[in-house]
């Protein structure tokens, strides 16, 4: 069963209708990247499904049941997350104190400092990720390492579904590899994500379902095995 599921979904701004008949879902262990281009409606999208619009039209369902986020705090209660460009990670705090950073108090979590540098240190290594000491303020690290640190907390968190808003469109060749293993580590480890980019070589290096907007209507639907890349 799909995690979250967007049926004939629409949304309007007034008089601009920014989504029209979208019809979408994202399921465990699957990439389901957004393409499309600037207008297109993605940031429209993914504020839906984060909380921060509600949609107009249609239906949004989260495991099975429809809903109308109202807020940001609604959408992570159901295990929506959202990785943004900006990460909302403190440059001058260390890894493991951004790792519980606005945190502390959930899942019931009031921990002592080594309790959450050793559980910081443990999320990180799960999944792969090379960051050396965790003491390190966040701010001299790549930016691929900081958006894996944004969504293995996203993940620890409670995360089912994450979304990545356009998550290499600012990195190298380099960074965006340590990313986009990442990606297929989250996806391999059962979440559903979310994969809005630009890049159709990035989509296809991880993605399972590729789906393309234009004008706020979805211009193309396939499945992995329907598509090759062309360039
Ligand atoms: P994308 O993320 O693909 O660039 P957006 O979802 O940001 O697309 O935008 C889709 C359309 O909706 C665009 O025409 C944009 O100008 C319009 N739009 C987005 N947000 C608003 C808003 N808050 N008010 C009015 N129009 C908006
Ligand atoms: P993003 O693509 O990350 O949403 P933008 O710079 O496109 O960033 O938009 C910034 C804010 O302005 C967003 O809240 C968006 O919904 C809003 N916005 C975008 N396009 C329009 C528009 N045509 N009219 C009014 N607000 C808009």
């Amino acid at each position: 069963a799909p995690l979250v599921e967007m049926a004939e979904v629409g949304k309007s701004y007034g008089n601009v209708q920014a989504l029209r008949g979208v019809n979408l879902s994202v399921y465990p262990g699957e990439v389901t990247c957004v393409l499309g281009d600037n207008g297109a409606g993605k940031s429209t999208l993914i504020k839906i499904m984060a909380g921060l619009h509600e949609h107009t039209e249609g239906t949004f369902s989260v495991h099975g049941i429809s809903r109308n986020l109202s807020s940001p705090r609604a959408a992570q209660g159901l295990g929506i997350a959202t990785v943004y460009q900006d990460l909302a990670l403190a440059p001058l705090m260390s890894v493991w104190r951004n790792f519980f950073m606005g945190n502390e108090l959930r899942k019931g979590l009031f921990l002592d400092k080594d309790t959450m540098r050793r559980v910081a240190d443990e999320e990180l290594q799960k999944m792969g990720i090379e960051i050396g000491d965790l003491d390190r303020p966040v701010g001299g690290l790549s930016g691929g390492q900081k958006q894996c640190i944004a969504i293995a907390r996203a993940i620890y968190f409670g995360a089912k579904v994450i979304i990545l808003d356009e998550p290499t469109a600012a990195l190298g060749v380099k960074q965006s590899g340590v990313v986009l293993k990442y990606i297929a580590a989250a996806r391999d480890a059962g979440l559903g994500v979310v994969f809005i980019t630009h890049n159709p070589h990035h989509a296809y290096l991880v993605g399972n379902h590729f789906v393309v907007l234009k004008l706020g209507r979805v211009s193309m639907d396939a499945h992995r095995s329907e598509v090759t890349l062309e360039q």
